[in-house]
């Protein structure tokens, strides 16, 4: 199953390669990449190099504030206006998606999600009077195994083994049961629910013996505005900021088993979504009718409503610099590419 999609979706890609760390200077890990405001230059020994065009790249002297304001601004006018807007952190395990999207949540280092929260209320606050008011409410989700489960409550011995159910309603669109939306109405609120969405993901990792890195977590920030002075300006939109599974494929790291079942469900995930942001960007170049294939993963699914339409889609691709890491690179340059 398809579905068709109206309304202009726009689709940016951003690369951001992250400083050499210790362990790779060690290993003897040169930097292998070269970046302007708009290219991504790959070396590799014996090879031409391979040059990628993209809406933005961050070097590694980028900082958590030129990020922010390059891709969470964007956003967050996005959400004002009453649409919504999806932000994907891609690459392999340690390539700084992590770093990227939360970083040190209390730190002057921090990153995407704690400054889009930061920015929201600064501008909820100056924008609320009598007239305009705003209700903001949050989700946290994962997704393992192609299982979704919600991080804002203990998972538990007890919890089911299928996760929470994907819906879909008239006039509601898709949604996922059961899930927790939480009224927060100040920052320090949404930072609250992210440190306890992260204490009952690492809980559940360990019961399960698996790491976060091979999970999909979504932070998903709902916004309802109502602006009485603007007849008509009844708004609902909705923020996603999405940390995915590490992209290093599974033949890689030699898994078996459980493993390898795992890394298929993830190589499955993450090449829906790249099939469902091709289609869109397609879309947005001029194709006139397109199907997007949503079904073919929890994560599309999941995200079916805020990736198409009038909405803003941020893939945020991240790479390591050093040599020994340049076939995972090259991998995660095409795959961003793929969605331009
Ligand atoms: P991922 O989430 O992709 O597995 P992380 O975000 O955890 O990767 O990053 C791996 C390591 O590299 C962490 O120690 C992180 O602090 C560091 N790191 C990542 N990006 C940067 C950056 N832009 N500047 C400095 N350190 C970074
Ligand atoms: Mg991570």
């Amino acid at each position: 199953m398809e579905e068709v999609v109206e309304g202009t979706t726009t689709v940016k890609v951003a690369v951001r390669v992250r400083p050499l760390s210790d362990k790779e200077i060690r290993e003897g890990g040169t930097e292998c990449v070269e970046v302007t405001e708009n290219s991504v230059t790959l070396v590799q020994e014996n090879q031409q190099p391979h040059v990628f065009a993209f809406d933005h790249v961050f070097g590694v002297d980028s900082t958590q504030p030129q990020v922010f304001d390059m891709l969470g601004m964007p956003l967050l006018d996005k959400a004002f206006e009453g649409y919504n807007a999806t932000v994907f952190a891609y690459g392999q395990t340690g390539s700084g998606k992590t770093h990227t999207m939360m970083a040190d949540r209390k730190s002057d280092d921090r990153g995407l999600i704690p400054r889009i929260s930061d920015n929201l209320f600064q501008r909820v606050g100056s924008l609320s009077s009598e007239t305009h008011k705003f209700l903001i409410c949050c989700s946290f989700l994962e997704i393992y195994n192609e299982i979704v489960y919600d991080l804002l409550v203990p998972r538990g011995k007890n919890a089911p083994k299928t996760g929470l159910e994907i819906r879909e309603g008239k006039g509601i669109g898709v949604y996922v049961k059961d899930l927790q939306e939480i009224v927060v109405d100040s920052s320090d609120k949404v930072l609250k629910l992210i440190d306890q969405g992260f204490e009952h993901r690492a809980t559940a990792a360990t019961q399960m013996n698996a790491t976060s890195s091979r999970s999909h977590c979504l932070f998903i920030i709902k916004m309802h505005q109502k602006d009485e002075q603007n007849a008509g300006n009844n708004n609902f939109s909705k923020m996603n900021l999405v940390d995915l599974a590490g992209s290093e494929r599974a033949s890689r790291t030699g898994a078996q088993g459980d493993l390898l079942k795992e890394g298929a469900n993830i190589n499955k995930s993450l090449s829906a979504l790249g099939n469902v942001i091709n289609a869109l960007s397609s879309m947005a170049s001029g194709s006139k009718k397109v199907f997007i294939p949503y079904r073919n993963s929890k994560l599309t699914r999941v995200l079916q409503e805020s990736l198409g339409g009038n909405a803003l889609t941020t893939m945020m691709a991240a790479l390591s610099p050093s040599k020994t890491n340049a076939d995972e690179s090259l991998s995660t340059l095409n795959y961003a590419k793929r969605a331009k």
